[in-house]
């Protein structure tokens, strides 16, 4: 009688930290006595977001496009308290999702607790800008068009405008 030869057990990769921070997802699944930022991927630590005057003229709009035109740049509104967003992970998080400089991090950081942070929250504002057709047609429907283009259709208007052309020498 022959015996089978038992497979050779595979050792499995190490779970990268995501997959070990992702276990809990909701913070109503933490057990009990541990800490909430050792299950998150430091959300906190990988943006900045700065209060805005409230733009009310046409050309407030126009600032909030310039913001919008660079990158990892967006805009929203929370209880009508105007907010720039910015997308940027700190120079000193670390790999394993760690504070690089604890004991001399800013004071804002140290009075940041998980009690109300964004751990699970979903980031839904009805007000939310990520590019600058988006602030530009907001404008738009309040003070009317800023540019006026020819053969300009109303589908097109998230699309962005022509260049102006080069003279002709
Ligand atoms: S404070 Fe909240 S968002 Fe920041 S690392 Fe801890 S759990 Fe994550
Ligand atoms: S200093 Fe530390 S706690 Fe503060 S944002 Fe940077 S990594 Fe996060």
């Amino acid at each position: 009688m022959t015996t089978k030869p038992k497979p050779k057990s595979k050792r499995l990769p190490d779970p990268t930290p995501e997959a070990v921070r992702s276990r809990v997802r909701r913070r109503a699944d933490l057990p009990k006595g541990e800490n909430l930022c050792d299950h998150c991927t430091a959300k906190c630590c990988q943006y900045f977001a700065l209060p805005i005057d409230e733009p009310v003229a046409r050309k407030d709009f126009d600032f909030i496009r310039w913001y919008l035109l660079h990158d990892r740049a967006t805009v929203f509104v929370d209880e009508d308290t105007w907010y720039l967003l910015v997308h940027t992970t700190c120079k000193h998080l670390q790999e394993d999702y760690r504070c690089g400089i604890y004991e001399t991090r800013p004071e804002i950081c140290r009075e940041y607790t998980t009690d109300n942070c964004e751990f699970d929250d979903d980031w839904c504002y009805e007000r939310y800008f990520e590019t600058p057709e988006q602030i530009d047609e907001y404008a738009d429907a309040l003070f009317g068009p800023q540019f006026e283009q020819a053969g300009r259709r109303k589908q097109d208007s998230i699309r962005s405008r022509r260049p102006t052309g080069l003279p002709v020498v």
